[in-house]
């Protein structure tokens, strides 16, 4: 929609019949990621590529490469892709991340304990989103059993980090190095799943902006194009450690669409296709929250209320965890 509204029109590719990105869209293409006859003929229709979720294959967007810009790059899609590469990512760049160890079997659990101790995260290196795919170690937790209900697959033992708040930097890089971000969102998750963004966040000056140099540092490493998400924590001495990068369009960052003058989807297609970037500037405080699940249904209501942006993204069947919508709130500061 934010392609359209800049008079370009957009063709969407995805495996699924009902992708919601269809109702929107000039043109379209159902075919499996692996598909590279469909892959091709997609790829002669457009003249750049970019990708809505970092899920679709390395594989996919290497085949893509190979006859047509794809952004984020090959480089930034595997980067994010896994969670062992990209925290060694940030180590390599000397950004704190909470402490990591690779895990391959039982043993290697027992030795990661050792050295990174307790409470601390279990997550798969790949694919896991909203807290899936993770589990907690405590003091007193089997961790046989956890291991056995996640094993089989690679894995990443964290640290547990005690932060006071979460918060992102949404950000845009275009090529030849414009960097523009936006104000600092603080995020409130509930169930491991964002529920509230509050904008700006509740940090003081010198760790806002420390946040925003570092998403500048990672996108300079990365020679990153496009819009990027960096989930960091924040302690109560404001000390900031990097917890994720998204190499796309960001959940925290969807007030844009209401709350400022250029939205983050805007941004990125303005940032892949090589244009000027827009202005990041806030219209006002912002408070956004995710529609999950049931509370979907409650749109009529939400719909009715002065002063709420409603956007329902029209997925169907409102799944317990299912983000569905969301509503976004700008009181206008004086
Ligand atoms: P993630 O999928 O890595 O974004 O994790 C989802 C949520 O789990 C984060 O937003 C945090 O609330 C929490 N979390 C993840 N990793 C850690 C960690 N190492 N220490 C403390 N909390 C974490």
């Amino acid at each position: 929609m934010a392609a359209a509204r800049l008079g370009l029109k957009c063709h969407i590719y995805a495996p699924e019949a009902d992708s919601p990105a269809f109702d929107v869209a000039a043109r379209q293409t159902i075919a499996a990621y692996e598909d590279e006859a469909a892959l091709a003929a997609f790829a002669r229709d457009v003249a750049v590529v970019t990708y809505e979720f970092e899920n679709v294959p390395a594989a996919t967007a290497a085949h893509l490469t190979k006859l047509r810009p794809v952004f984020p790059d090959a480089r930034a899609l595997e980067t994010a892709q896994d969670r062992l590469t990209e925290k060694s990512f940030l180590r390599g760049l000397g950004i704190a991340t909470a402490p990591f160890a690779a895990v391959d079997d039982p043993q290697g659990l027992t030795q990661a304990l050792k050295t990174i101790g307790r409470p601390a995260i279990l997550k798969t290196r790949r694919m896991g989103y909203d807290g899936k795919g993770q589990e907690l170690i405590r003091a007193d937790s089997d961790t046989g059993a956890i291991f056995r209900g996640m094993g089989g697959q690679p894995l990443i033992l964290e640290g547990f980090v005690p932060f006071e708040r979460e918060v992102s930097v949404i950000a845009a890089r275009r090529q030849g190095g414009e960097f523009r971000a936006y104000d600092i969102c603080e995020n409130i998750h509930e169930n491991h799943i964002l529920a509230q963004t509050l904008v700006p966040a509740r940090l003081d000056t010198a760790t806002l902006q420390k946040a925003e140099n570092l998403a500048r540092r990672i996108c300079a490493a990365l020679n990153y194009v496009g819009v990027i998400g960096v989930e960091m924590f924040a302690d109560a001495s404001g000390g900031l450690t990097v917890n994720e990068l998204a190499p796309r369009v960001h959940n925290s960052g969807h007030w844009t669409l209401d709350g400022a003058v250029t939205s983050q989807f805007e941004q990125h297609i303005r940032a892949i296709c090589g244009w000027p970037l827009g202005s990041t500037r806030r219209h006002g405080k912002i408070d956004m929250r995710n529609l999950i699940g049931a509370a979907a249904l409650d749109w009529p209501a939400l719909a009715g209320q002065e002063g709420t942006a409603l956007h329902l993204y029209g997925k169907g069947e409102a799944r317990p965890g299912r983000k569905m919508g969301h509503v976004t709130r700008v009181t206008h500061e004086k």
